[in-house]
């Protein structure tokens, strides 16, 4: 048993707490925070197919090192996690690193959508009706822009197929939302470039915001739960709000990175500031923000998406798209507590209690325990993500987790 002594919760009340551990440990929380274990809803571990950015190994240290115990992964994976075959081997290859780890992390798929599996779509739902084996698929990401990998599915018959199936199924739907016809047509006047700063230009506010307008439309007309990935304009959560205001079951996310930083680091951060969808204005970080403090936003998802320095130190069209940030989430939100823009109550909403509704999710006994006084730079060197840097390096934030308990495991943060 685990007993953390007089600590207090995100409304400010002192308690102690139980739970249940093969260890035998009291925790004086004196000073400190406790929130429930974190779920981040979108990360991109990288396996199968590209273990020189990410494994389970590393990223299950980075995230239960960070306050997360919880996390959903993405399917364009080398090859895409498009059919049961292929779940069951991605399955197989994170259990067994998983367990060379010993890590208690706990986690759940996204299936690919593409406009060839439709079949196996029903394949896996029947499959796991009749089977003993643990289902880890929890919705089907649909890419309606181009992005990293080869999923693609933008024309909109396959849109209303994938639409259709998912009602009949009863799965939601998880979109990444840029229109590419608008992606393609901004383009042309960037062919050549060099510029970093020109990404938010190219994929334009635009494009995301005509392919969030045809998503709340198709989730609407099919009565389909849908979840909008990183949302990073403004207008995309007007959208949004009038949406759910007319009764359509939608769910928003937040990345840090859209939160956080703005056009305005293309010149220093070069291509460790290059993402889809890409950075935006000031003006949408504020957005962002209230939709957080309103309820608007749903979810914060790390968009964990890492690749190695010298792959993004590549020129501009060489150098791929995706930041890392399950590590950095939880401190760069705490410091946003600190500084008056977020309440602790609204960090909590968004890392715990909106991914469990969004996901139907059973409560647990995982906690994270949070020093809201701590003060440090993000150095790249105490990060557990293979590809060890952060576009947050030496930035100096105050509050960070110093605990994470998974499953009666104790996982102290990373210095
Ligand atoms: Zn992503």
């Amino acid at each position: 048993m685990i007993r953390i002594n007089s600590i207090q919760n995100t409304q400010n009340q002192t308690l102690s707490l139980e739970i249940p551990s093969h260890l035998d440990q009291i925790i004086d929380g004196t000073g400190l925070v406790i929130m429930p274990g974190l779920i981040d809803p979108h990360v991109h571990f990288r396996i199968p197919g590209q273990p020189h950015k990410e494994d389970w190994i590393t990223a299950s240290r980075a995230a239960l090192s960070a306050g997360y115990t919880t996390v959903i992964d993405m399917p364009n994976n080398i090859p895409a996690c498009v059919s049961l075959e292929r779940l069951n081997q991605k399955t197989a290859l994170i259990n067994q690193q998983l367990a060379q780890a010993n890590s208690p992390l706990k986690y759940y798929l996204y299936l690919g959508a593409d406009r060839k599996n439709f079949d196996q779509i029903s394949l896996i739902k029947n499959y796991f009706k009749n089977s003993n084996q643990t289902n880890h698929i929890i919705g089907i990401k649909v890419f309606m822009g181009a992005s990293t990998g080869d999923l693609l599915m933008e024309d909109e018959s396959s849109l209303h197929a994938i639409f259709a199936l998912a009602k009949f199924h009863g799965f939601l739907i998880a979109v990444h939302a840029e229109d590419n016809s608008v992606i393609h047509a901004c383009s042309q006047n960037y062919l050549h470039t060099q510029n970093f700063s020109d990404h938010s230009r190219i994929r334009s506010r635009e494009a995301a915001i005509k392919s969030v307008k045809l998503a709340l439309s198709l989730s609407k007309q099919y009565g389909v739960r849908l979840y909008i990935l990183h949302v990073s304009t403004k207008e995309e959560l007007i959208f949004i709000e009038q949406a759910k205001n007319d009764g359509v079951d939608v769910f928003a996310e937040v990345c840090p990175h859209h939160l956080f930083l703005n056009i305005s680091v293309y010149e220093s951060l070069k291509g460790l500031a290059k993402m889809n969808p890409p950075l935006r204005n000031p003006e949408d970080q504020e957005a962002l923000l209230a939709g957080i403090k309103s309820g608007l936003i749903d979810t914060l998802g790390s968009d964990h998406a890492p690749h190695t320095l010298e792959e993004k130190s590549q020129d501009y069209p060489h150098c791929p798209a995706g930041v890392p940030g399950i590590e950095t989430s939880l401190p760069l939100l705490l410091n946003a507590v600190n500084q008056n823009q977020l309440s602790l109550k609204d960090v909590e909403n968004i890392t715990v209690h909106g991914p469990r509704r969004l996901f139907n999710l059973p409560k647990n006994n995982d906690w994270v325990l949070i020093d809201m006084a701590k003060t440090k730079p993000v150095l790249n060197q105490f990060l557990q993500t293979k590809c060890a840097w952060s576009s947050f390096a030496g930035t100096i934030l105050t509050g960070y987790p110093v605990l994470t308990i998974c499953e009666g495991y104790v996982f102290p943060s990373s210095d």
